[in-house]
């Protein structure tokens, strides 16, 4: 344990933002990183409970050893903190950036105090490793003349990637677009995660021999010739396939789901270019419909863009302040939160149905909505209209896309459309094909898609060569 008297003594700290008024200006990341005494001091305030709940499934789904390197930092040994961090997450500066921190909500020190800054201390800890040149290639001692193909680079495929490469397997990463890191490049928005990390991750997994192949959109004939060609197929094509909102007036025009809108954004940033017509909120009423995550990026992308106004319509009441931390800890509670975007000018309606899109000569113009009751019912009377000449669907993700592979190939599905596979073996129905990430699990979070991609990882591994030395 770091300082015994630590979490009496000192406060906790968190990232600090750039004020609102500058960071709306640009599309970079706005976080002001904390001073790295300031970091060691805040890892002194780690108790290194007996049971560190931070570190189980319901705190940190890639069992991170938050105790261990929060006690490193604080002895100054930022390398060996480091070594820790990568023992466990291949990637922790993705998460220390993007990551909601479920570990936070499950600190001891959060029952009656405020929690461990464990995300800032992941972030610092990895950033300083680049910074000090300690992240290096792992290229394995011998090869083993088995050879794996992932569909899919996103999150969940290049974690499986790297722990299959790192143990001798000729690896290949087959995706669709120019670019690795799926979601995180192309969903998350550059201001809460620029992307050169992901450039580097990818340049670090090339010199440890995996082989990126990028523009390779893989149909079922595709998928067939690939499973002849390698040893085992890893898919991990994630959950793209958007809930549909079934409203009169969704087809007219300025009605959008929010997906293409955010990868649009992140295509400019990254001055690619592309055929679709440009989603543009500048000078617009933007009514954002959704309360999660992609909702939130897209309050923040349209006010970067020059929005005149953002409302964002969540059909759940409006929740508790504060949750009741003896009926919920260490679970992620339901409380009142404030994404940074939300807090750089949206309008936010609670317990608001929206019921139709209204238009005049095929634009929307306005969105009819209504309370809802507890059972989010709309109660009648109770309609009003909000002004919307751009309208964002964010109600989230249904599963794969089908008009893939993944219906000419007919696997086994879970109720929600996922391809099946279990979390031991994530062999999928098929022989050699295994599945990983959001297309098994649904849309999820980084940190499960990372955590997927190892542990499918060693499942292959130790189907191709009867044992292995990948952890779970
Ligand atoms: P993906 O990231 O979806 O990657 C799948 C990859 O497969 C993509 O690169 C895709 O191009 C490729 N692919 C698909 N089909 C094919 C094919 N047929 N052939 C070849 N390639 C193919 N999580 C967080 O933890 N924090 C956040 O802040 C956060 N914000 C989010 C914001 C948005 C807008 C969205 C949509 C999601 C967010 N998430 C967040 C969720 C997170 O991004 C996903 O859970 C995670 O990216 C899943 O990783 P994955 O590897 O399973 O799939």
């Amino acid at each position: 344990m770091g300082k015994v008297t630590g979490f009496l003594e000192i406060d906790r700290q968190e990232l600090k933002y750039q004020p609102a008024s500058d960071r709306v200006r640009h599309f970079k990341e706005f976080t002001l990183p904390l001073s790295r005494p300031e970091v060691e001091r805040q890892a002194a305030r780690c108790m290194d409970c007996g049971i560190p709940f931070c570190q189980t499934d319901t705190g940190c789904p890639v069992d991170n050893q938050i105790p261990d390197w929060n006690d490193l930092v604080y002895a100054g040994d930022w390398k060996r903190a480091s070594e820790n961090l990568h023992s466990t997450n291949n990637f922790p500066e993705f998460t220390g950036r993007i990551c909601p921190a479920p570990c936070e909500e499950a600190c001891v020190l959060n029952i009656e105090n405020t929690p461990v800054a464990i995300k800032a201390i992941e972030q610092a800890i990895a950033d300083r490793a680049w910074e000090e040149g300690w992240i290096k290639p792992q290229p394995p001692q011998a090869m083993t003349g088995k050879t794996v193909g992932i569909v899919g680079a996103g999150s969940a495929g290049m974690a499986a990637a790297q722990q299959l490469a790192r143990v001798g397997h000729e690896v290949h990463v087959y995706e669709r677009y120019q670019r690795a890191g799926g979601l995180l490049t192309y969903g998350i928005p550059d201001f809460k995660m620029e992307k050169g990390g992901v450039e580097r991750r990818v340049a670090q997994m090339e010199a440890e021999g995996v082989v990126f192949h990028f523009g390779a959109d893989v149909d079922a004939e595709r998928l067939r010739a690939l499973v002849e060609k390698h040893d085992a197929m890893l898919l991990t094509t994630g959950a793209e396939r958007p809930r549909d909102p079934g409203l009169p007036g969704a087809e007219l025009e300025g009605v959008h789901y929010a997906m293409p809108f955010l990868v649009q954004q992140n295509r400019r940033v990254a001055r690619e270019t592309f055929p679709d017509t440009p989603i543009v909120a500048a000078g617009k009423h933007v009514v954002v419909i959704g309360g999660g995550d992609t909702a939130s990026d897209c309050i923040g992308t349209s006010i970067r863009q020059g929005a005149l106004a953002v409302t964002q319509m969540d059909i759940r009441p409006m929740p508790p302040i504060r949750e009741n931390k003896d009926l919920v800890w260490p679970y992620w509670p339901t409380k009142f939160r404030t994404s940074s975007s939300q807090a750089e000018g949206a309008d936010r309606e609670f317990a608001a149905a929206t019921l139709e899109i209204v238009g005049k000569k095929g634009r929307a113009t306005h969105v009819r909505c209504a309370r809802v009751d507890a059972a989010r019912k709309p109660l009648p009377g109770t309609e009003f209209d909000i002004r919307a000449d751009l309208v964002l669907f964010a109600i989230g993700f249904a599963g794969p896309r089908e008009e893939t592979y993944v219906t000419a190939y007919e696997f086994e599905r879970d109720r929600r459309t996922n391809i099946f596979a279990n979390t031991e073996d994530y062999r999928t129905s098929v022989p050699k094909v295994y599945a990983a990430g959001d297309v098994r699990r649904g849309q999820s979070l980084v940190v499960w898609a990372i955590r997927e991609g190892r542990q499918a990882a060693r499942a292959i591994d130790l189907d191709l060569m009867g044992e292995t030395t990948l952890p779970r």
